[in-house]
């Protein structure tokens, strides 16, 4: 069971650090196939180590999904897609949508 949801579409997500100290939204399940993340301990100036949320380029990606490593896509990349099995009811999404579009309306 996912512990966070996008507040946006309901998906649920989980929450990582980059090395470079942003935190970002991951998708719960990973995907070998989209996947551009993967979580890696990295070692911090510090002397700590501690699993983070790293780039990957598309080499580093085939290298990583071949030695079984789990790859995980960037919850943006996916955010609002229809689903199935949505997190919250529709009625609720449709309130928020009119939210999201009357603020995008002002926002012009
Ligand atoms: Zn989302």
């Amino acid at each position: 069971m996912a512990e966070h949801f996008c507040k946006f579409c309901g998906a649920p997500i989980r929450w990582a650090r980059t090395p470079a100290g942003r935190m970002i939204p991951l998708e719960d399940s990973s995907d070998q196939a989209k996947g551009t993340f993967a979580l890696r301990v990295v070692d911090l100036p510090d002397g700590t180590a501690k699993r983070m949320a790293v780039g990957l380029t598309r080499h580093e990606r085939i290298e990583a999904d071949a030695d079984g490593e789990l790859l995980f896509q960037a919850h943006r990349a996916t955010c609002g897609e229809e689903r199935t099995g949505t997190a919250i009811p529709p009625e609720i999404r449709e309130k928020a949508n009119l939210v999201i579009a009357r603020y995008q309306r002002s926002s012009r």
